[in-house]
């Protein structure tokens, strides 16, 4: 099997709560099951020049955002050739909103978005801070840390990662979290997010080969600690 090429957006500007955490993971897991992976990143004034596996972009606070959205706007026909392929994604809050179709920031500048998500953000001048569980009907219960203002409506025909069991998610009470659309995940879910989400990490693994052994099936792993942790953070107020 050909090594999976890895490609991370604009780690130098969009990477806050651990979400490099994610890429270790990522690689963490591959290299346990025997698969080569290449780490590649690109950010402003970089292209996306070759096919990639999986694209990962972290978050980021209302100005990195901003110092990054036109860059990603010449991105998005490569970004949404790569999403056509069901290519993974996995995009950490700043990023989910940016793959969104728009980000309205505290400060009322309209970011545009690239529009892989059909969906909506506009920023609130209330935080949604703390731990978060979610139960998704695909992955299971999961669980992060948020912090953010924004608040992202869901349009037609998007569907949410899940419900939330604690924590804010989308908005202040629309008990919804993230998005998920094919192989795309968009969540507010920092921490880093896939450690202590093992089933999440495996998904976008098994996809990835998939783009080039369409029948793969992932093995299980012993996740034992990965569950452990997952349960005493649920547990945190
Ligand atoms: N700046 C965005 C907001 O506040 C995203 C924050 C983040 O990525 N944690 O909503």
């Amino acid at each position: 099997m050909k090594p999976l090429k890895i490609l991370h957006l604009y780690p130098d500007r969009m990477n806050i709560y651990g979400d490099f955490g994610n890429i270790i993971c990522l690689t963490q897991r591959m290299k346990a099951r025997g698969i080569k992976s290449q780490y590649f990143s690109r950010s402003i004034g970089e292209e996306i020049d070759q096919d990639f596996d999986i694209v990962f972009m972290g978050g980021g606070q209302d100005k990195g955002q901003a110092s990054i959205a036109q860059d990603l706007q010449l991105k998005s026909r490569a970004l949404h050739e790569h999403h056509m392929r069901n290519v993974p994604m996995l995009t950490i809050c700043g990023a989910y909103q940016l793959f969104g179709k728009y980000f309205i920031t505290a400060e009322g500048e309209e970011l545009p978005g690239i529009g892989i998500f059909n969906a909506v953000t506009k920023a609130t001048d209330f935080r949604m801070i703390g731990n978060i569980v979610i139960k998704s009907d695909v992955f299971g219960e999961l669980v992060g840390f948020e912090n953010h203002s924004g608040v992202t409506e869901l349009l037609e025909g998007s569907n949410p990662l899940g419900s939330v069991i604690k924590g804010f998610g989308n908005s202040k009470d629309s008990k919804t979290e993230g998005i998920l659309q094919g192989s795309a995940i968009g969540t507010y879910l920092h921490g880093s997010f896939l450690p202590k989400n093992p089933t999440v990490a495996d998904f976008i693994i098994e996809q990835a080969v998939r783009l080039s052994q369409p029948e793969y099936s992932i093995g299980e792993l012993d996740d034992w600690l990965e569950n452990e942790a997952s349960k005493i953070a649920k547990n945190r107020s």
